[in-house]
């Protein structure tokens, strides 16, 4: 497949480059350069190539939804339907444009089974941490009780026995640092996780509740932090300085899932569907749809509503403040209770990073080439360079005028998986 004389956004935040040839085999990028005229003898071109004309359109990389749940929440589903439901899941995240997507927490065993249970471009990738580690009675134990989703872990010894077993059949590892009600996973037990994991080449991904974790996670040497923090004091930005200081110098990827915290926020406040329509994101029908169900406006264990708008609040105010320091942000919804789909909430995500301040090719870099580093395999795919797996959506509308042009169907003219064209 020949994409010709289109804009390249590679998602390393690099600027876009007009006017490229990009051509596609065996489901990799295999050569990126100008258009010119003779282009038709490029190397790795044959002439039953499929060519795509790209004028006036742009090719990004394809997204990442680089936190979700899906394996965890197919375990309350029959055994038989579990495979299929997630498999279902991916190929509408294909179809809206996203074209890999991490499980941070659920079934490794399940986590297999759906990867090895479709044929490459036919869904979006799965990436999966398995269960996670947290403390003795530790987030969410205490509300699921489910053993088998979460490790948990009281000790640096009971630490190194399940991450090593566990560190071969995961692509990272996921840890719940979250001292809110004193379970946290002590620090010791952290810092043996993040050792094992780097030492089988795996990052290890860290969900925190307060600048205190996030400070201890950094210090115990965790390659991204998972949601933004619960200020001390929400009318002190210099609590997000220290964090931001300290992960930039350490190079601690941060993916705050403010949509996490919009929504936990504003879970029955009507206004709030109102702004997402007004800003596109859902229809009105949507928001009915949303209105109606039986969860809308429960309160969420855990997560109490006001401190949630506290989190929204002081996470909008500070994400410029983490990007000048010079720390990755990285793209991620975890949840879309109050969404009316998964894609949807990335959407949102993206969307309330714009409304943050943050330029354009810095979100898209969150949401593309950050996520893969944040999981480890930037090397394989997560760009568009050559030799990387050719995951990519092709526009007719710049997202950097618009970053909701990214996710919106009426601006996709093509989704690229594996190097082939997907199902529409
Ligand atoms: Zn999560």
């Amino acid at each position: 497949m020949i994409i010709k004389n289109v804009t390249v956004i590679d998602g390393t935040g690099s600027a876009p480059r007009p006017g490229m040839d990009v051509t596609i085999a065996d489901g990799c990028f295999t050569d990126i350069r100008p258009t010119a005229a003779e282009t038709a003898a490029a190397p790795g071109g044959h002439a039953d190539d499929q060519v795509i004309d790209g004028r006036g359109h742009y090719l990004a990389l394809g997204l990442w939804e680089s936190h979700t749940h899906l394996t965890g929440h197919a375990m309350a589903l029959p055994e038989a339907e579990r495979v299929p439901h997630v498999r279902q899941q991916l190929a509408d995240y294909l179809k809206a444009g996203i074209t890999s997507v991490c499980d941070l927490g659920g079934s490794a065993a399940y986590g297999r089974m759906v990867r090895e249970a479709g044929q490459p471009g036919t869904a979006a990738r799965l990436f999966y941490a398995g269960p996670c580690f947290t403390g003795p009675k530790g987030w969410p134990l205490q509300v699921h009780g489910d053993r088998t989703m979460a490790l948990e872990t009281g000790s640096a010894e009971d630490a190194r026995r399940a991450v090593q077993n566990l560190v071969g059949q995961v692509d990272f590892v996921k840890c719940i640092f979250d001292g809110k009600d004193g379970q946290r996973l002590p620090p010791a037990a952290l810092e043996v996780i993040v050792a094992e994991a780097h030492t089988a080449g795996k990052k290890v991904l860290a969900h925190v509740a307060t600048g205190t974790d996030v400070r201890d996670a950094v210090h115990a040497g965790v390659d991204a932090i998972e949601h933004a923090f619960v200020p001390q004091d929400p009318a002190d930005l210099s609590e997000a300085e220290q964090a931001a200081a300290l992960m930039a110098e350490a190079g601690t990827l941060f993916c705050p899932t403010v949509v996490t915290w919009e929504q936990l926020g504003h879970s029955g406040d009507r206004a709030h569907l109102d702004r997402l329509v007004a800003d596109g994101i859902i229809t009105a029908e949507e928001a009915a749809e949303v209105a109606a169900r039986p969860s809308y406006g429960k309160p969420f264990p855990h997560h109490p509503a006001d401190e949630s708008r506290i989190r929204f609040e002081y996470a909008m105010r500070t994400l410029p403040l983490f990007h000048d320091a010079g720390v990755k942000l990285v793209a991620g919804s975890d949840i879309a209770l109050v969404m009316p789909t998964p894609a949807s909430a990335l959407l949102r995500e993206l969307q309330l990073f714009a409304q943050a301040g943050l330029p354009g090719l810095e979100i898209i870099a969150a949401a593309t080439g950050r996520a893969a580093e944040k999981v480890g395999k930037h090397d394989a795919v997560g760009t568009v360079t050559v030799g990387a797996a050719a995951d990519a959506v092709l526009l007719d509308a710049d997202p950097l005028k618009d970053i909701s042009h990214l996710i919106d169907p009426q601006h996709h003219r093509a989704i690229i998986s594996a190097g082939r064209l997907a199902q529409r």
